[in-house]
């Protein structure tokens, strides 16, 4: 089974995470929270992630984080962040990173809470961060960059098997397409991938 571990349409085409803002017509597996963008307006938006909380289909907070290009103030952008991070420490939730060259801070955010569950950083493209990511301990989660970011095709042999997740995200692109392409940049079957991402998910999500 395909796993797409975050993207902001239901598709059915995969055990998918359907990235939420607002709670609607709620897709079988979601993650919630405040995106940075958004993060003016935290007190209303907290508690409607503390409603949420006991729903077992919410497997992970997020996509939550910084982002120094688009966003309110790097301080608001901060304390909206940090206190999703300890709601998901509290609920025993990984957490979706949105990172936007903030990386130093974001790892200055987890060096200093020092959280237990995983972090997952989401979209990443930026293989000069990826050692320090990797260090870290966070997964990466790689999406349509792949097809066209060279220097993140060559970095893929550096990211273990084990920290390995795959996304659609907001894009337009299947998520077979992006297994078609990381299995063959990683001289892997599509079936090993398979189980290599399938895995991964289990292990992270205890499902
Ligand atoms: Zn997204």
């Amino acid at each position: 089974m395909l796993v797409n571990i975050h993207t902001h349409y239901k598709r059915a085409d995969s055990i998918e995470i359907v990235n939420c803002s607002e709670i609607f017509d709620l897709p079988s597996y979601y993650s919630f929270g405040i995106h940075p963008w958004d993060s003016e307006n935290k007190g209303l938006k907290i508690s409607e992630i503390e409603r949420n909380l006991q729903d077992k289909f919410m497997l992970a907070i997020g996509e939550i984080g910084l982002d120094k290009i688009k966003g309110p103030s790097l301080e608001i952008q901060k304390s909206c962040f940090i206190d999703q991070v300890l709601i998901a420490e509290k609920i025993k939730r990984p957490v979706i990173i949105h990172c936007v060259k903030a990386w130093n801070e974001i790892a200055a955010i987890k060096k200093q809470l020092q959280p237990k569950q995983t972090w997952i950083f989401h979209g990443f493209n930026k293989v000069p961060i990826l050692e320090s990511v990797l260090a870290e301990g966070l997964m990466i989660s790689i999406g349509e960059a792949i097809f066209n970011n060279t220097k993140l095709q060559m970095a893929l042999q550096k990211i273990p098997n084990d920290q390995l997740f795959l996304e659609t995200d907001d894009s337009e692109i299947t998520i077979l397409e992006i297994y078609k392409k990381v299995s063959t940049l990683k001289n892997l079957s599509l079936s090993e991938l398979e189980e290599i991402i399938e895995n991964n998910f289990k292990r992270i999500f205890r499902i």
